[in-house]
């Protein structure tokens, strides 16, 4: 071996002058392996299904998609084996990946959140550890260059009630801003120093053309003409199935979360399939998109490609209109919902739908926390008195009555209220009341903090 390492070393030497004086040596380039034109970001496995039905339409189109999810869903039951908890998560890893494979999506990453039981999405993205993920999928879209981004829709409402569904389209939005700047993870698009490069990436900056979120929630008032929908029922030219059949099929390899559901499927003969598409199960339901913001034009129910064309595009920092002016004394809604206010706000997210007043879906017999932001911009110490207006056999548990707030200072509050039982005559579910918690100030009001609440039978704790 040696002396043919020796010659071949002697042949280099020798030809390696000649060859420089012909042609230039071309410096490597990013690995088109890993190029993509759309990136799905989603939260567990099996979330991927909410989008499976249209990206079986744009694989026919000769996308090239790659997709991430937050969590490896370590937690909840497991409905094939006895493995639980991190075991599970490694069995889950694999069966997302077999069901994008059988799509023919390979290029797929796992960001290293937590699975969390909470609708709140400042919850999840602590158990996330969001830093960590987001340098991480910030890397991923460097990696990736998509050209749109896909992933749900990040604000709460009664049906997007999953912290870490939310959570997915928070680090996207953010890394969809970030991804693009230079000084944002530099380490990430240094180039190297060394020739073994242990940690500088070289990767480039890169700035998607648009993102769209796809909404869980039950409502879909505030959506319409927000974004595109797609038949899921037209019949892919590959496969010469319907678009929805093949996402049905791809969610077979979730057997940990749903073997009972899989296996009636497998007793089913095509018509009692095909019957799948028109029932509530959802499978033959149109595909519809929110648009979040697009850097190329295009309109807003357009194709999620029109207006894209190949190659880069300049980073655009996002666009900030001034902050809205507050009163000197005032009382808001706080937790996730003033963070979505601020959130929209930073990230340009003017087409995104918000429901008034705010909405959320509770277990009924539990408790409704109503966080507060209390703000005394004045140079003095202030005292607030809390009131709840609630609906007939809603009581207070706590948070009423008189507070101080110190000057210049923003002051946490919150007020709890035990909800009543569902009514007799209700199934799952009753209708939306409002409870309000109003706040007043030297004899007048200075704020109100309204939440439409629906009682259910189960839900993830708020
Ligand atoms: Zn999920």
């Amino acid at each position: 071996m040696l002396r043919i390492a020796g010659r071949l070393l002697i042949v280099f030497l020798v030809t390696l002058p000649v060859a420089r004086a012909q042609e230039a040596k071309p410096l490597l380039q990013a690995d088109e392996r890993y190029k993509a034109d759309i990136l799905v970001v989603v939260a567990h496995p099996d979330d991927e299904g909410a989008v499976t039905p249209y990206l079986a339409r744009a694989l026919d189109e000769h996308r090239r998609i790659a997709v991430i999810f937050g969590t490896r869903g370590s937690s909840g039951a497991n409905e094939a084996g006895a493995e639980q908890a991190a075991a599970l998560g490694a069995v889950r890893e694999i069966e997302a990946r077999n069901a994008l494979t059988s799509l023919g999506i390979s290029n797929v990453w796992f960001l290293p959140g937590k699975d969390t039981a909470s609708q709140n999405v400042l919850q999840s993205l602590a158990n996330w550890d969001h830093a960590e993920c987001l340098e991480q999928l910030v890397r991923l879209v460097r990696l990736t260059r998509p050209e749109v981004i896909l992933t749900f829709l990040p604000g709460t409402f009664i049906g997007e009630d999953h912290g870490d569904h939310q959570a997915s389209g928070v680090l996207a939005t953010e890394a969809f801003d970030l991804a693009g700047d230079p000084t944002a993870f530099p380490e990430q698009v240094a180039a190297p120093m060394k020739r073994l490069e242990p940690l500088l990436e070289n990767l480039r900056p890169w700035q998607a053309k648009k993102i769209y979120y796809f909404p869980d929630a039950d409502r879909e008032d505030i959506f319409r003409g927000k974004g595109p929908s797609y038949s899921v029922k037209e019949i892919s030219k590959s496969s010469k199935q319907a678009y929805w059949r093949m996402a049905l099929d791809s969610f077979r390899a979730h057997q940990t979360q749903a073997k009972s559901y899989i296996d009636k499927i497998a007793q089913m003969d095509e018509a009692q399939i095909e019957k799948l598409a028109t029932s509530k199960d959802g499978w033959g339901e149109d595909q519809h998109f929110v648009l979040g913001k697009s850097l190329v034009g295009g309109s807003m129910t357009g194709d999620i490609f029109e207006g894209v064309t190949p190659g880069a595009i300049p980073f655009a920092r996002p666009e900030i209109s001034a902050e809205p002016v507050l009163a000197e004394l005032s009382v808001e809604l706080a937790g996730p919902w003033s963070f979505y206010a601020e959130f929209r706000h930073a990230h340009g997210l003017t087409n995104l739908p918000q429901p008034e007043p705010p909405e959320i879906a509770l277990e009924a017999r539990g408790t409704v926390v109503i966080p507060l932001w209390i703000r005394n911009h004045t140079a003095k110490t202030q005292e607030v008195t809390l009131s709840a207006v609630l609906p007939a056999g809603w009581t207070v548990q706590s948070g009423t009555g008189r507070f101080t707030v110190a000057a210049q200072q923003v002051a946490a509050a919150r007020v709890e209220v035990d909800l009543p039982a569902l009514p007799e005559n209700a199934q799952n579910k009753s209708t939306a009341q409002e409870v309000s918690v109003r706040a007043e100030a030297n004899g007048k009001t200075i704020g109100e903090a309204k939440l439409r609440v629906e009682l259910r039978k189960r839900t993830l704790p708020q």
